[in-house]
């Protein structure tokens, strides 16, 4: 910015000088052109000396020859400057006159020349001087207002430059030290409120970024307190049994049931790291959905096959409902564990002879799979909260019952990351729905 004044600065004060010798110019010109008609109206002696007279009371001077360049009358003493301009040769001089000199910065003279013509015996110039001395004092003003303005401006631009810096880096300064505090894991951050523009935006950014980190923390710690407390139950059984099984007093038969118990205890505790592995692998992205076009009716075919033997145990009922044409685009291996889980849960939380339908669908452009059951269904409170990690409605039941509290939040997982989403109803004493959303295959 500094440049650039300088430059417009520079060119303006060129312009205006350049402007302002110019008009002293032709000013002189047209004087020596007004004394030339003078002349020529009526050539006297008188007249000549009234030019001589005028000019001598102003700031010109004139110096009046014949054709030959010798000297009838000049309005003051001719100096050696002025003789050297009037001896200098001139040929063919336009009517209008010209100007002979005009480098005001290195002679003592600008000038011009007029020439006159009477008749056949009585022609030559008019010649006009000014001294540069005056040009040089009005040029030596004009440059001093332009340093004084070019002073003011340039403070004002280093103040402004010193304002608008600070504004700036204030808050990018700011920002920088909460990021060093995130870093740190102190996620404490409150940035002011900038507005609307980069800063401000980039600001709320780095407070959000701070909640999502802080709750991502507490997330990390919950879970870990309820992976310890979860571990530490079926651990106190197993210890227990263990340390009961070791003692010699006891009968064969019970050492076997304590045994047994162990060994239901420790299946469960794989079973609980095999499902923390799957969503650990599902967290890192480590997990790959290779998706493809799935005919979903054959597909849920091939889940209630392997399911029934399952449902018959329990003296329960398994039904699909689906048209032919659907096709889904979904990982065939993955799904199955979303099936999986959500019909294990069906027969966990149904009493026997009930019923739990498969329907598969096609809503608004999109596949919609329900899975729906006649069990005890869920208290409305807790609907929010069952696709946590370790949510369990009723834990000791659920845990009897083999469950880990992990089933759904891996299924969850699984839709999320098929770019799909779930939702459940349920009414308690009536059963659940659970509602899958899933993009449909183009044919
Ligand atoms: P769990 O391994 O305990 O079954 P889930 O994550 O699969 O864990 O389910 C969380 C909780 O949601 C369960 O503890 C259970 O109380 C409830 N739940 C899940 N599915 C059903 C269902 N079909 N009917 C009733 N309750 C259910």
């Amino acid at each position: 910015m500094m440049m650039i004044e300088i430059c417009l600065f520079f060119f303006l004060h060129t312009g205006l000088v350049e402007s302002r010798v110019e008009e002293e110019l032709n000013a002189l010109l047209a004087r020596g052109n007004s004394h030339r008609e003078v002349l020529e109206n009526s050539y006297t002696p008188e007249t000549l000396h009234h030019i001589a007279l005028m000019e001598k009371k102003a700031a010109t001077e004139v110096i009046i020859t014949d054709s030959k360049q010798n000297i009838i009358i000049s309005s003051s003493k001719i100096d050696k400057e002025e003789k050297k301009i009037v001896s200098k040769k001139i040929k063919n001089v336009p009517r209008d006159g010209e100007i002979l000199e005009k480098q005001w910065r290195k002679e003592k003279y600008i000038s011009t020349i007029s020439p006159y013509s009477v008749n056949r015996q009585q022609n030559g110039y008019v010649y006009m001087f000014k001294n540069t001395d005056h040009v040089q004092s009005l040029i030596s003003s004009l440059t001093r207002h332009f340093l004084f303005a070019a002073a003011i401006t340039i403070i004002l631009l280093i103040i402004t430059i010193l304002f608008l810096s600070k504004a700036l880096t204030t808050p990018l300064i700011q920002m920088k030290r909460a990021t060093e505090k995130l870093s740190k894991g102190d996620f404490s951050v409150q940035l002011p409120d900038r507005g609307d523009d980069e800063l401000g935006e980039l600001s709320r950014s780095i407070t959000v970024l701070a909640q999502d980190l802080k709750h991502l923390k507490e997330e990390r710690n919950e879970f870990l307190s309820s992976i310890s407390h979860e571990l530490r139950t079926p651990l106190t059984y197993i210890k227990g049994y263990a340390d009961v099984a070791r003692r010699k007093d006891i009968e064969e038969k019970d050492r076997d049931h304590y045994l047994n118990i162990i060994y239901e205890e420790s299946d469960k505790l794989s079973a609980m790291m095999k499902d923390l592995f799957d969503l650990a692998k599902i967290d890192r992205n480590a997990f790959i959905i290779n998706r493809t076009k799935v005919q979903l009716c054959s597909y849920v075919k091939t889940i209630h096959e392997k399911m029934l033997p399952a449902f018959k145990e329990k003296e329960m009922q398994l039904e699909i409902e689906c048209n032919e044409n659907i096709h889904g685009l979904i990982d065939p291996i993955r799904f199955e564990q979303v099936f999986f889980n959500l019909l294990d849960n069906a027969i966990k939380y149904s009493d026997p002879y009930t019923k739990t339908r498969i329907f598969v669908k096609e809503k608004d452009g999109d596949v919609l799979i329900k899975v729906e059951d006649e069990g005890h269904g869920i208290p409305e409170e807790d609907l929010p909260f069952i696709f946590e990690r370790l949510y369990r409605v009723d834990k000791s039941r659920s845990r009897d019952l083999g469950g880990t509290g992990l089933g759904l939040s891996i299924v969850k997982e699984l839709i999320e990351a098929h770019q799909g989403r779930i939702e459940v109803k349920s009414e308690l004493g009536k059963g659940s729905t659970f509602l899958i959303w899933i993009k449909e295959a183009a044919e």
